[in-house]
């Protein structure tokens, strides 16, 4: 019995704590200055102007460049070596004069002077005294290896050279003469440079040299001196490219003519614009049936490709691609490339689908590889717009995986076998949708990578999983599910979502799964699937060939759905809390419809029950001195002061008579109330889902919004109102919040179970060299002595020998132990750890 209430809505009617069950402390007073999660964020985004509106759509006045590129490059296939000459023209649409320009120099990287070679970490260099032969020949490599971009001439339109400043992997470019707003301006880069190893020195361009037959495969990116984006939020971007953070860039049209040996297929950003000059009438003609085939066809089949491996041309071939409203253009070639295509309409678009690998990438890639195109632009066009450009590539070479406007490079290949694995499998899908996935983010929603690496990579991830479901049944996603992004929220080593591509640490877990994670979590728990739906494609439509930044994506988010989300912004993408919320304390409250005698009685049973202290226990037999004396006794030796008295008698009666039909229907109420206190120990401010169990097995599902913490984000209660006893109640049963301990979920706390092998002691666990040499010499004359054998002899006595394995018995005894959570199955636990190992694999070999 803890206290009394009193129940303002029937006069004096006492309600009565009748049972009261609690786990752990009471709950602190919320201190002072407690920080306020629901603190809109209006404080920390940028002011809405007239360029970018406080809806999170682009203002009236928004603009941004526009530069088209006509360019002539030359691949020499002895030399791995490219040499580019370049006509750029630059459409001033900013409100500002421009005296200057700023290009990105990519390759730059390449050179051993550059920020990002002189500043790598070495940290896990010789870690263990030990280092592989491919980590050390990279690092020398990277030492010596210059392939730096060699500038040749800049010039303007009249060829007159144009003053050039080279600053690490970007170059400024001196105007002759201001360049006004609505003005554009001409002028003419040549440049070269050596193509780096892409296995050796990991970017996401290069060259793969395949030694059986001495052929390369060149996935080229970042090849050509390429404005830096000029923005109404940044001016120029021109922070460093270091490696880490992507790229920051302008729309614009682009003719290339790449000339590359006679006997390479190229593939490339754009549309082909000579197929008559560098294709056979063969491959012609199938390219046209292709378009209306029903499944991928063969371009350039396997065996062509393999008899191509053999030419090794000197003669060249140039091939012509136009592509229009992209913000980048890549290209991959090589004369072992098979190719197939197929056409696919996306509501009314044409768009060939197609996907460029060599013999070692089969028979994985023309199984999976084109689908999984087709795949990609059928649902993310349904949760984004329709895919707007004419063809979507996928090609295999050296890069794990790395996205381009209308192209991409996947790395996961089958075993020389043909065999392969299903994390290859499923490896070549997944990448495959996420890299062709990046054409909406952020080749067409198009954000700075540079700074933010979620806005393109954790939206894409997010469709990613969405894609990957759509696949089939029981797809093994890595990234989306919230409990998978557990480990990572409990790990110690994290900054928050919004922080500078460069300085994120664990970076696969940070831009890619918990963004990802985030948004399955706002579409599944907080904004249901309509809202939410509705919401990202207005996102994706406001922001479509344009430039958004964070505050536009949450702006828009909340405009669209009607959803105050700044505490989840807040929450998810500006801290590093994690969800942890603890079932505190569940109390039961009755209505006390007894009259003072009933409750007199239960007060002394009540009593009764209650054991006597030691004391009282070890003093029953003490001699008392009012006994000795009985004088000493007197009227309050006799008084029970827990006696009804009549006055009180009357009094309830007369509370009852007075009771109007409404109050006393009130009066009659059976209800249990149930108050269920709840604790915020992650600090994530989360909503609260409660599954309820009742004692006739009936459940209920609870679902409270993120409000219920608005007052104290470190505690609250909800009330649970119940027509019998409650059994049980789990917080999370679906585990949608990412909550990382499920321990403090259950009420009543339950019992883990676990399961333990026995196997007997190893005595001798340490290695014993002395002994194996002993061995290995007692084994040496059983063998000889075993020759001079019958076989049947032979048999005989390796089975009576005592074998190793018998120290672990295949079916040990197995005892139940441990107290743990009978309703959770012990496995899912087991699987979460390997999880979270396996994920850490997999976000080293991270597609970009
Ligand atoms: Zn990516």
């Amino acid at each position: 019995m803890k206290q009394t209430i009193l129940c303002s809505s029937v006069a004096i009617t006492a309600i009565c704590i009748i049972a009261t069950s609690a786990i752990g402390q009471p709950f602190p007073n919320k201190k002072y200055g407690q920080e306020d999660k629901f603190r809109q964020l209006e404080e920390i985004l940028p002011t809405p102007n007239s360029y970018r509106g406080a809806a999170g759509e682009p203002g009236p006045d928004y603009w941004q460049q526009k530069i088209d590129y006509n360019i002539d490059v030359r691949l020499d296939d002895k030399e791995r070596s490219i040499h580019g000459s370049e006509t750029i023209r630059y459409h001033n649409r900013s409100p500002h004069t421009l005296r200057y320009v700023w290009l990105q120099l990519d390759a730059n990287i390449f050179s051993p002077e550059s920020t990002a070679n002189t500043t790598r970490s070495s940290r896990g260099f010789g870690a263990g005294g030990r280092t592989s032969i491919f980590e050390l020949e990279s690092l020398l490599l990277r030492k010596t290896f210059d392939g730096g971009c060699k500038i040749e001439s800049v010039t303007d339109h009249k060829g007159q050279e144009l003053a050039k400043t080279i600053v690490d992997t970007m170059m400024r470019i001196d105007l002759g003469e201001p360049l006004a707003p609505g003005q554009e301006f001409a002028f003419k880069i040549r440049w070269n440079y050596k193509i780096n190893d892409a296995k050796l020195l990991n970017g996401r361009t290069g060259f793969e040299f395949f030694e059986k037959d001495g052929n390369n495969i060149y996935e080229m990116a970042q090849w050509f001196p390429r404005l830096a984006a000029f923005t109404d939020v940044t001016g120029w971007q021109h922070k460093q490219y270091l490696g880490q953070g992507e790229f920051t860039l302008e729309f614009g049209d682009y003719i290339v003519r790449i000339t590359a040996p006679a006997d390479h297929v190229v593939a490339a950003t754009g549309v082909l614009q000579n197929a008559n000059e560098v294709l056979t009438p063969a491959q012609q003609e199938r390219l046209v049936q292709a378009k209306s085939s029903d499944k991928p066809m063969f371009i350039v089949t396997p065996e062509e490709a393999k008899e191509s491996e053999k030419t090794k041309s000197d003669a060249t071939k140039t091939w012509v691609y136009h592509a229009e409203d992209v913000r980048d253009f890549a290209f991959a070639t090589s004369r072992k490339f098979i190719w197939d295509a197929q056409g696919h309409n996306v509501n009314g678009n044409s768009v060939m689908a197609m996907s460029y690998y060599p013999n070692e990438a089969e028979p994985l890639w023309s199984k999976y590889s084109t689908h999984a195109i087709i795949h990609t632009l059928n649902v993310y066009s349904r949760y984004t717009f329709d895919y707007p450009y004419p063809i979507a590539i996928s090609v295999n070479g050296p890069i794990g995986g790395m996205e381009y406007p209308m192209i991409c490079f996947n790395g996961p290949r089958p075993k020389e076998d043909g065999t392969y694995s299903s994390a290859t499998k499923y490896g070549l899908i997944s990448v495959v949708i996420h890299e062709v996935g990046h054409n909406y983010f952020p080749m067409i929603v198009n954000s700075d990578e540079r700074q933010w690496s979620w806005m393109d990579e954790g939206l894409n991830t997010f469709l990613q999983y969405l894609s990957e479901q759509e696949w089939q049944d029981e797809y093994p996603s890595q990234r989306g599910e919230a409990e998978f992004i557990v480990p990572y929220m409990q790990s110690s080593n994290q900054v928050p979502i919004m922080t500078n591509s460069e300085s994120i640490m664990q970076f696969g877990p940070n831009a890619y799964s918990k963004p990802a994670t985030a948004l399955n979590i706002l579409r599944e728990t907080i904004l249901g699937r309509e809202l939410f739906d509705f919401s990202f494609r207005e996102y994706s439509r406001r922001w479509k060939f344009k430039r958004p930044m964070p505050a536009d994506f949450f702006r828009t988010m909340e405009d669209a759905s009607g959803v105050d989300l700044d505490w989840f912004w807040r929450g998810w993408f500006y801290t590093t809390d994690h969800c942890d919320i603890a079932m505190d304390k569940i109390e039961l409250f009755q209505l006390d419809r007894n009259s003072p005698d009933e409750n007199a009685v239960l007060a002394k049973e009540k009593k009764a029950q209650r054991r006597p202290s030691l004391s009282k226990q070890r003093d029953l037999d003490l001699e008392r001195r009012a006994n000795t004396f009985p004088e000493l006794k007197d009227f309050y030796n006799e008084y029970d002061p827990s006696e009804v008295t009549e006055d009180q008698r009357k009094a309830f009666e007369k509370f009852k008579s007075e009771l109007s039909e409404k109050e006393k229907a009130i009066f009659e109420n059976t209800d249990r109330f149930y108050r269920v206190s709840l604790k915020n120990v992650g600090g994530l401010i989360m909503p609260v889902i409660l599954m309820a169990t009742f004692e006739d097995g009936s459940t209920r599902e609870i679902r409270i919004p993120a409000e219920i913490w608005r007052v104290d984000s470190a505690q609250c209660d909800t009330l649970i109102v119940a027509d019998q006893p409650l059994k049980s109640l789990e917080l999370d049963p679906y585990r949608e919040t990412a909550d990382i301990n499920r321990d403090n979920n259950f009420f009543p706390p339950v019992i883990e179970a676990s399961r333990f092998q026995l196997f007997k002691m190893r005595r001798n666990a340490e290695d014993n060299p002395m002994q194996k040499a002993k061995s290995a010499v007692a084994a040496a004359q059983k063998a000889a002595e075993a020759k001079s054998t019958t076989p049947d002899e032979s048999k005989s006595t390796a089975d009576a020998a005592p074998s190793a394995t018998k120290e672990t018995p295949k079916e040990a005894p197995q005892a139940a132990a441990e107290v743990k959570k009978p309703s959770e199955d012990p496995k899912p636990k087991e699987e979460n750890k390997k999880k979270g190992k396996k994920k850490k694999k997999k976000e080293d070999a991270n597609p970009q």
